[in-house]
């Protein structure tokens, strides 16, 4: 079996279609469909047998093959021409190149799965598929990202169903020499080692594997290697390992080790070290601690370090779920970074603290890689509007006396790589009725009305009629495992028709995805299902975490129900969810529905890769949803926030959507014109590709992460030279400690008269304590606005006070003026805050001290 080794591969092809190695070993040919084309050339069968893996069609050629295809003129040209074409789009400028000077010279990116292709099985679901996208994106922007990871030997698990309809797992064994990556070697030949202390005197030692991802090198490490004892070996046995050590190990090796195997990618080949690093979700957060050991080892102290540190910075929090978050035993830290594996001038203590669970409702017993995530970052994120909003308010404690408006947490909405997830035909119509810019333009789809009602349809019906037959052979080769004979599976054939409106929902399977609330009323769903004139198929898969039996009961419901006779040709479960699959079912669906609980979807993505084929979305206002429904461009399931009894609200929300389906999607998907066109729902259509399309895009994310936080982050990492992380620390620490004599002593105001009116200006005079503190160390604030009838005030805005006078025992006086803008109950407040110019933010450091 291992014949098929990479190095093997290389050496016998021959020369003139040697470039074929090169196509194959960067991933971009998986977002490229003319070098698949390409793939596909050389022996049809082979490339559908292969599971269009390159790496693997290669290798099962034989040399006789190959050497034919040598000798063919046209193919030699035809690999020539798309050997040149990756060259080109590896060293041309692209969009980051032209926005000028100073832009930082590299970014980590640290994300502990990366969904890039089918062929290289190393996600689980959302994190990883948008770590891919991040990375594919970077590539086709230019932005000069470095990915880094885990390699796992067994990938996620490949779901089956039992007879009874229970997830069971498979976990392939996967080798490294047949999948795309190439091994870091030393120059001696040597494959470089990665090492990570253990408690007890054990070393963790790790090879380092790169995929070419486009423009973009992604590192994974791998601890299965002959220098580690059996334990160590499995650290990277399977993604997100079993139990809580395991799972810090994991963790140690992908920021720790991560860092490490960055350092040995530098040195071979000359590239310069990352200015920001962006920590993908807290997984990766131990990238942190490793930069401050190394500042720690050129110098600075730990406080110095971590400004440097926090400066280059850019975390990323993906889950309001808060089981979705890393916590490990303090216990358990201790012993990994304590005792006899402590790091000189990295105290165990320091580390603990910075992983606290320190505030109101905090758990004193855990460390949090969310919250060392925040505070190791200068800069952070949500990855959507609404996410952004719930994230301020899951950590506001790290920020006490802040408003949750206030905390400093942005958001950057995910985004989707079009090249991955559009399928060719969407693209080939609008290049033939619109052209070019459709994928080269992000607003390509604007001229959507050039095209051709009829056109458009037809394309729709033809990727519906794929599915359909994917989804066949899919339910086939399920029953057969499932110990079917074939005898009994003629009714297979008929499973789902190309013209019925089809519902996709697929998605892991935790519980606030609410994967069965489409079966709250089964009768009713049957109705729908089986509607004499307007009947609606339903396409759904996703997987149960391993360990979560919940999950897997929830699975076997859906399962159940699909294989009712009565309703098995209009439903159907799709085993193994993953990016093939996906590849099919997004363009496939009319309706892509989605029905989280709110607000615990901190984004979702695959509403996003259907919206781009023409599909449209059903969902709850949740994450994305929420921020771009814009009422044309599908359907909003009404949300019954309010309602405490989880039961209830199921029922309330699941009739909502019973309701949209029978009385507004499926009579716009039937209702004809004389053409038997739906026009109705085409303007939907046309509408979502033109507006939806340029949103939805990981191009449009990839870029605001560069201008909203790499460029920033690099500033301030270039500004934070030695001198001035020794200056913030030293500031930081003696405002910290002086800040419980700062107070609001009192307050005046002139020129509020007694039927104040808008544009009146009201003078400020704010009499302030700072004990040992200088006016230079403050900025003192007055924040008007709104009051509501509890006086809180709302849609505030501030203005300075500036140092007026200053009294004996460190008593000042700020003033200032502000401008009653608009009619109704106002308010003010005065407050204290830190002031330097090397934070980012006035709530920075978490330290303010209000009036009153
Ligand atoms: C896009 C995608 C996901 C993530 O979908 P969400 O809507 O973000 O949950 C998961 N798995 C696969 C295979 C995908 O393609």
């Amino acid at each position: 079996m291992r014949a098929i080794r990479r190095f093997t591969v290389r050496t016998v092809l021959p020369a003139p279609v040697a470039a074929l190695g090169d196509l194959a070993s960067n991933l971009r040919w998986s977002w490229h469909p003319p070098t698949c084309d390409l793939f596909a050339s050389l022996d049809p069968q082979q490339w559908e047998a292969s599971e269009h893996d390159p790496v693997a069609l290669l290798g099962a050629l034989s040399p006789e093959e190959l050497d034919a295809l040598a000798a063919d003129p046209q193919f030699v040209a035809r690999v020539a021409a798309a050997a040149d074409d990756l060259q080109t789009y590896l060293t041309e400028p692209r969009w980051y190149q032209r926005l000028g000077d100073g832009m930082p010279s590299s970014v980590a990116y640290f994300s502990p799965e990366f969904g890039i292709t089918a062929v290289l099985p190393q996600y689980s679901g959302g994190l990883g598929i948008l770590a891919g996208d991040h990375l594919k994106s970077a590539s086709d922007l230019g932005v000069p990202v470095v990915g880094v990871g885990l390699l796992y030997r067994h990938g996620y698990f490949e779901q089956s169903l039992s007879r009874e309809g229970w997830q069971t797992e498979t976990y392939p064994v996967l080798d490294p020499d047949e999948l795309p990556l190439a091994l870091l070697r030393e120059a001696d030949g040597s494959p470089c080692h990665v090492t990570v202390g253990l408690p007890g005197g054990r070393v963790l030692t790790a090879h380092v594997w790169k995929a070419q991802v486009g423009r973009v090198p992604l590192l994974l490490l791998d601890s299965n290697v002959e220098e580690n004892d059996e334990a160590a070996r499995g650290i990277t046995d399977r993604l997100y390992g079993g139990g809580g050590e395991h799972r810090l190990q994991q963790e140690m090796l992908l920021g720790i080790g991560g860092i490490r195997a960055l350092r040995v990618w530098q040195r071979l080949t000359g590239a310069a070290a990352p200015e920001v690093y962006h920590t993908n979700e807290g997984h990766a957060g131990f990238l942190g601690l490793e930069r401050i050991r190394e500042l720690v080892g050129s110098g600075l102290t730990f406080d110095e370090a971590i400004e440097a540190v926090r400066a280059g910075t850019v975390f990323t929090t993906h889950t309001p779920v808060p089981a979705g978050i890393d916590r490990f035993g303090r216990d358990q830290m201790e012993i990994f970074f304590g005792g006899d594996n402590a790091v000189p001038g990295v105290p165990v203590d320091r580390i603990l603290a910075l992983g606290a669970e320190d505030y109101p409702g905090g758990d004193a017993g855990v460390f949090n890689m969310a919250v060392m995530g925040l505070r190791l970052a200068q800069r952070a994120n949500g990855v959507s509007r609404l996410h952004g909003v719930v994230s301020r308010e899951m950590f506001d404690g790290l920020w006490p006396g802040f408003d949750p408006a206030e905390v400093p947490i942005a958001s950057i909405t995910n985004g989707v790589h079009a090249p991955t997830w559009v399928d060719r035909r969407v693209v080939e119509l609008g290049e033939k009725f619109i052209g070019p810019q459709i994928t080269q333009d992000a607003r390509g789809w604007e001229g959507v009305d050039q095209v051709p009602d009829e056109e458009i349809w037809s394309v729709r019906r033809q990727l519906r009629s794929s599915l359909v037959e994917e989804a066949r052979s899919r339910v086939r080769s399920s029953w057969l495992r499932r110990g079917a004979s074939p005898a009994e599976l003629g009714w297979v054939d008929h499973v789902l028709d190309p013209d019925v409106l089809t519902i996709g929902f697929a998605r892991r399977v935790p519980t606030y995805k609410r994967l069965t609330l489409m079966l709250r009323d089964p009768e009713r769903l049957r109705r729908l299902l089986l509607h004499p004139d307007r009947p609606v198929q339903l396409v759904i898969a996703g997987k149960s975490h391993p360990a979560d039996d919940h999950g897997k009961r929830l699975i076997q419901q859906m399962v159940r129900f699909a294989d009712d006779p009565a309703v098995r040709h209009r439903i159907a479960f799709l085993p193994n969810y993953d990016i093939a699959m996906a590849q099919s079912l997004y363009p496939g669906c009319d309706v892509w529905l989605n029905n989280p609980l709110r607000p615990f979807e901190a984004c979702g993505t695959s509403g996003m890769k259907s919206a781009l084929n023409g599909g449209l979305n059903l969902s709850i206002l949740d994450g994305w949803w929420d921020e771009w429904y814009d009422g044309e461009n599908g359907w909003a399931i009404p949300t019954a926030d309010g309602v405490d009894d989880p039961e209830h609200r199921d029922d309330l929300e699941a009739a909502a959507l019973y309701d949209i389906i029978e009385g507004s999607v499926a009579p716009r998907f039937y209702d004809r014109d004389d053409r038997g066109m739906p026009t109705r729902w085409l303007e939907m259509v046309r509408h979502t590709l033109a507006s939806l399309g340029p949103k939805v895009l990981a191009s449009r994310m990839v870029a605001d992460y560069v201008t909203r936080l790499y460029v920033p982050a690099a500033d301030a990492a270039r500004a934070m030279t030695p001198d001035a992380a020794k200056a913030l620390a030293g500031f930081t620490s003696r405002v910290r400690r002086h800040w419980p004599a700062v107070r609001v002593d009192h307050v005046e105001s002139d020129g509020v008269s007694d039927s104040p009116q808008v544009g009146d200006e009201v003078v400020v005079r704010a009499f302030v304590s700072l004990g040992e503190l200088t006016p230079d160390d403050v900025e003192v604030q007055v924040v008007h606005g709104r009051v509501t009838p509890s006086d809180t005030l709302v849609d505030t805005v501030t203005a300075t006070l500036r140092h007026a006078e200053t009294y004996e025992a460190g008593r000042h006086r700020f003033d200032g003026t502000l401008t009653l803008r608009r009619t109704g109950a106002f308010g003010y407040t005065v407050r204290v805050l830190p002031r330097t110019d090397l934070l980012a933010g006035p709530a920075e450091l978490g330290l303010v001290t209000n009036a009153g």
